[in-house]
C-alpha cells in the first residue's frame, strides 16, 4: 500500500467529475512533482490521458504538465513551488478533460455495441485522446461496411441522450447481469470485488476508473475514421468526435 493517499475527488461520483478548480495541500515533494492531500486532476490510466492545469499558491503558480500514478498520484510541474508553500489551489484544463470524458464515454458505448452487432467481438485495447481516440478489436477483420454500420449505430443511440451512471457494485451481482468477456471482467484479478461500474441506461455496464459524461447527449456524433490492421486478429478503430472541441454542459 502506498504510504500516501490522495483522494481523488473527482472519481467518487458522475457529478463531482464536473469540478474544475479545488483546494489542497502539498503532502510530499519529488524533483519537478508534488504529491497532494486530494486533487481534481485525473492520473493517466485505463488508456485515458492525463489532465492538464494549474496549481496557483500565494505569490505564485505552476503549470501541471503531467499526472501519473505509480503508487501514488504525482503532480508534475513546469516550476516547483517555494519550499513554505502547502496550501495550493488547483484548476483543470475544462475543455481537454471534458474532450476525454465525451471520447471515453464514447468508448464504452462502440465497444457494447461492437461485441453484440459482431458476435462477440472483444475490446482489447483503448487510448482515449481529446482530439482522436482509437479501440483495438479481437477476432476483428471489418470491412469498409462493418465501419459504417458501427458509426450509424453508435450516433443512433447517441442521439436518445441516455443517462450514464456510477454504479458501485460487488463483482458477483454485476456477472449475474452482464457477459464476463463482454465487459472484459475475465482479465480482472480475483482480488477485486468491488467495482465501479460505469451503466449506460439500457446499454452498457462495464467497470472502469476513468472520468465520463453523465449523459449521452454531452457528446454529439462519432466519426469513424478508419481502421488500423494490428496483427492477424486484431483491427484497431480510430474515431473523432464532432463537435470536435469541448461542449459546456
Ligand atoms: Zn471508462
Amino acid at each position: 500500500m502506498p504510504e500516501i493517499a490522495t483522494e481523488q475527488v473527482h472519481l467518487s461520483s458522475m457529478d463531482r467529475a464536473y469540478e474544475r478548480s479545488f483546494d489542497a495541500k502539498i503532502v510530499k515533494r519529488g524533483d519537478d512533482y508534488v504529491v497532494l492531500d486530494r486533487t481534481l486532476f485525473y492520473a493517466e490510466g485505463g488508456g485515458q490521458e492525463w489532465d492538464t492545469g494549474t496549481l496557483a499558491w500565494s505569490g505564485g503558480g505552476a503549470r501541471v504538465t503531467r499526472v501519473d500514478k505509480k503508487g501514488i498520484v504525482k503532480h508534475h510541474l513546469d516550476r516547483m513551488p517555494p519550499p513554505e508553500v502547502v496550501d495550493v489551489h488547483g484548476s483543470i484544463d475544462w475543455p481537454r478533460r471534458h474532450a476525454h470524458m465525451r471520447m471515453h464515454t464514447s468508448q464504452h458505448l462502440i465497444s457494447g455495441l461492437v461485441y453484440d452487432l459482431f458476435g462477440g467481438v472483444r475490446t482489447v485495447g483503448n487510448q482515449i485522446h481529446a482530439e482522436r481516440s482509437r479501440i483495438d478489436f479481437r477476432p476483428a477483420k471489418f470491412t469498409d461496411e462493418d465501419l459504417a454500420r458501427i458509426e450509424r449505430e453508435t450516433n443512433a443511440v447517441l442521439a436518445r441522450a441516455l443517462p450514464v451512471r456510477i454504479v458501485w457494485e460487488k463483482r458477483s451481482e454485476l456477472e449475474k447481469r452482464v457477459k464476463p468477456d463482454r465487459a472484459n471482467l475475465d482479465l480482472l484479478p480475483a482480488s477485486v470485488q468491488d467495482l465501479r461500474v460505469i451503466e449506460i441506461e439500457g446499454m452498457d455496464a462495464c467497470p472502469c476508473g476513468g472520468t465520463h459524461v453523465r449523459n449521452l447527449g454531452e457528446i454529439g456524433r462519432v466519426r469513424v475514421l478508419g481502421k488500423v490492421s494490428k496483427g492477424s486478429e486484431t483491427t484497431r478503430i480510430e474515431y473523432e468526435l464532432e463537435p470536435a472541441g469541448a461542449t459546456v454542459p
